[in-house]
Formats: C-alpha cells, sequence, structure tokens
C-alpha cells in the first residue's frame, strides 16, 4: 500500500547516526521518518566507550548525559597477547555508556522533535523524476530525500551492489564481534583498557550501574570448527589480564552478544543520490573507540550542507585520516609479532602511542 504523505527525509536506520539526523532535522521544522527494523531498547555489539568529543553535542540534541552519573574515562591501557602492559592518559577521554541506554535516549531526543518512527524493514529505494519511493515489507513511502543510516552491514548493501559485500578476501573484512556486561572487582572505572590475543582485541571499561563492558573483535578464522568458548579459552586466554577477568567476573547476560562479517573496506558516501551516515559510509576500527562520535558528527554534517556534492568531500575532509590511521592498527593489532613490537616501542617511547591515540581520535564539535 503506498502512504499518502510525503516527507521531507526518510532516514534507513534508527541507529546513532539516523536517531541523530532526524533529531537536527526535527530541529529545524522538517518532516522525518526514520524506519527501524528493530524494537528499543535493545542491547548491540559495541565497546560502549564513546569519545568527549560528542558529550556536548549529545547534551545540545537534548540527551540528559549529566543526569545519568556516566563514568568519565581517562586512563588506557594496552596489553601484549602475553600480557605485558603499558599504561597511558588519555588527553581527551571518554565516557562510559550502554548502548541500550545510549540508543534509546537518542531515539527520544528525536521523538522530542516531531520526527515519526516506523518499525519495518526498508527493501529498497529509488527515485523518480521528483519523489523517492522508499520500499519496506509492509509498505511504500514516499520522500524527498532518503538518508541511508543502516549501519555496518544490511541487505541493502547487497542490493545496491556495494563492492565491500562481497569482497570477503581482505584482512579488512571477516571480523566477529562479541560483548558482555560484567560485574567486576578487577577493572577500574576511570581505566579503558585493551588486551590483545592471537587474531584479535578485546577492550573493557566501565558502563553505568556499576557494570563493566568487555567487547572484543577477532579474526573470524579463530572461531572455526570452534565454539565462542573454546575459541575464547584457546586465544583469549593466553592472555593473562583477559583470563583473569572472564574467569573471576559476574557476567550480565546468560549468553554472550555476537555479530560476524564486519568489514573495515572504503564505502561510498551516497548512493542513488542517498547520503550515506555513520558505518554506512564507512567503518573506523573499534580500538579507536569513537565510531559513535563519528556517526553523529557524520549527521551533522549531512544537516548542514546544501549541496548533496559538498557532503562525500566534507566527510573526507573531516575523516578520513582517522578512518586510515585505524585501518593500519586494526591491520597490524592481532598479529601477535608485529602487536608485541610495537608495544615494546611504545614502551620506550610512549610519544610514539600517545600520537596515535590523538590521530584516531576528533576534537569536540
Ligand atoms: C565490536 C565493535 C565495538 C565497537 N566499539 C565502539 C566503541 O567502544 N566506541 C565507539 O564510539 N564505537 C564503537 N564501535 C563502532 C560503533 O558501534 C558504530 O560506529 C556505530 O554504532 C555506528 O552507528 P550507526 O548509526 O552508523 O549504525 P548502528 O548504530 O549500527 O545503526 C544502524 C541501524 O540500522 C538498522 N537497519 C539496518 N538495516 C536496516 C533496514 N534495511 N531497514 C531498517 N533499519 C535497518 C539497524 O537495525 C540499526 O539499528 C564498535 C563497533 C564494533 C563492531
Amino acid at each position: 500500500m503506498l502512504s499518502s504523505q510525503v516527507f521531507d527525509y526518510i532516514v534507513i536506520g534508527g541507529g546513532i547516526a539516523g536517531s541523530t539526523f532526524s533529531t537536527l532535522m526535527g530541529q529545524k521544522g522538517y518532516s522525518v521518518l526514520v524506519i527501524e527494523k528493530d524494537e528499543y531498547p535493545k542491547h548491540k555489539v559495541c565497546g560502549e566507550y564513546v569519545s568527549m568529543e560528542s558529550y556536548n553535542f549529545m547534551k545540545g540534541l537534548g540527551v540528559p548525559l549529566d543526569s545519568f552519573d556516566l563514568p568519565r574515562i581517562n586512563q588506557f591501557q594496552l596489553s601484549k597477547p602475553t600480557g605485558k602492559a603499558i599504561d597511558l592518559p588519555l588527553e581527551l577521554g571518554g565516557f562510559g555508556i550502554s548502548r541500550y541506554l545510549m540508543d534509546s535516549e537518542l531515539k527520544k531526543a528525536s521523538l522530542n522533535t516531531g520526527s515519526q518512527w516506523l518499525k519495518d524493514t526498508v527493501l529498497s529505494f529509488a527515485k523518480d523524476k521528483y519523489l523517492y519511493e522508499v520500499r519496506t515489507k509492509n509498505n511504500i513511502y514516499l520522500t524527498k530525500e532518503v538518508i541511508g543510516a543502516w549501519g555496518k552491514r544490511s541487505l541493502l548493501d547487497n542490493s545496491l551492489e556495494r563492492p565491500f559485500y562481497s569482497n570477503e578476501k581482505s584482512r579488512l573484512t571477516n571480523w566477529v564481534g562479541i560483548k558482555y556486561h560484567v560485574k567486576s572487582q578487577l577493572l577500574k572505572k576511570d581505566l579503558i583498557s585493551l588486551h590483545t590475543f592471537k587474531n584479535g582485541y578485546c577492550g573493557m571499561s566501565k558502563v553505568e550501574n556499576d557494570t563493566f563492558c568487555i567487547c572484543y573483535l577477532m579474526r573470524s578464522e579463530n572461531l572455526k570448527n570452534r565454539t565462542v568458548r573454546e575459541s575464547e579459552e584457546l586465544f583469549l586466554y593466553k592472555n593473562p589480564f583477559i583470563k583473569d577477568v572472564f574467569t573471576q567476573s559476574q557476567f550480565v547476560f546468560d549468553q554472550p552478544l555476537a555479530i560476524s562479517q564486519i568489514s573495515f573496506q572504503n564505502k561510498s558516501k551516497s548512493e542513488n543520490q542517498a547520503l550515506m551516515l555513520g558505518d554506512a559510509a564507512g567503518l573506523i576500527a573499534p580500538l579507536c573507540g569513537n565510531g559513535m562520535s563519528m556517526a553523529m558528527h557524520s549527521a551533522l554534517l549531512a544537516s548542514q550542507i546544501n549541496n548533496k556534492t559538498q557532503y562525500p568531500i566534507q566527510w573526507k575532509k573531516e575523516f578520513n585520516q582517522r578512518i586510515k590511521l585505524g585501518r593500519f592498527v586494526q591491520y597490524i593489532f592481532g598479529r601477535t609479532f608485529i602487536m608485541s613490537a610495537f608495544i615494546q616501542l611504545a614502551h620506550l617511547f610512549p610519544f610514539i602511542a600517545k600520537w596515535m591515540i590523538r590521530k584516531s581520535h576528533g576534537k569536540p564539535f
């Protein structure tokens, strides 16, 4: 059935980027429909560390961050696969917040501006002379503009024949992400630690309510013919930091949350003349800890441009350097020998690690 209303914007995906864009355009008085396939609130695989660069911006969207008593994180620890660690201060730092809380608060902020939300899955979108037709599982909607904010991987990427979707050979594809929430006496509230192991790395940091997030990323080959538990014991437990936390903490979820087929390859910044935001435009290596800030920042850029051809240029100007550095670090992380050599080097010359942290982060926007 064809819906009669013509929206100014239809945003596909109501994650960080989609909800931010809809709030910004709702604040300006545009009619916006966000189509999100999942029900919120919901837990998602994510390290849940948000760079301080977006703290004030989020408050400006209407998210009452100060009222949640969120942990401020300003220390960083990086350990070798064998467990030897280096400790560094984080210049800008970040805060911890679960995706359960963050996504639902961003959705509330969007609804408060008058944007509408629909739970449905978008199957395709196409433009005729003036309007886009957006087809979902249940309906067809009309809009003047479409915004693609469907995250790191969606069936839409396949139907649009985006090259990264089918390229499985590169070392930048086929990563698996696993997340737990734990209660632990071993972890500190102002510290984000990154512990490396063969073919992967595991981040640990605090979120709200005395809970810590443990999230790791590893090459899918670690899981070949093994369960998650078996691969943890075989690969992750070689790092004594990880083993201690896994064996001495109380796990909040019965089962881990998992996602697969994560790709860090290049992506186009627009498809069918629709601007791509957040991970749909390019995913930065999670170890940089600012994918969520980039998703919000890309929504801000898209909300400010007058001419659509400017967006890819602005996007590249703002994020290309960070994405490239993240890709490089992602490439060497998980390669046991190179990683050990890097941490040894960082011990001797801490300014190298500090420089990389600074370059992989943005500035407040
Ligand atoms: C393992 C891992 C750890 C990470 N840790 C961190 C971290 O600690 N800090 C950080 O800043 N970043 C981190 N990131 C990156 C961060 O999660 C992303 O950059 C961020 O979620 C991007 O937001 P987004 O809005 O683009 O996508 P998402 O938040 O994923 O939202 C996309 C939405 O689109 C919806 N959708 C998809 N297809 C359709 C469709 N066809 N129709 C309707 N809806 C659809 C999905 O349901 C989803 O809700 C991590 C990423 C990974 C993989």
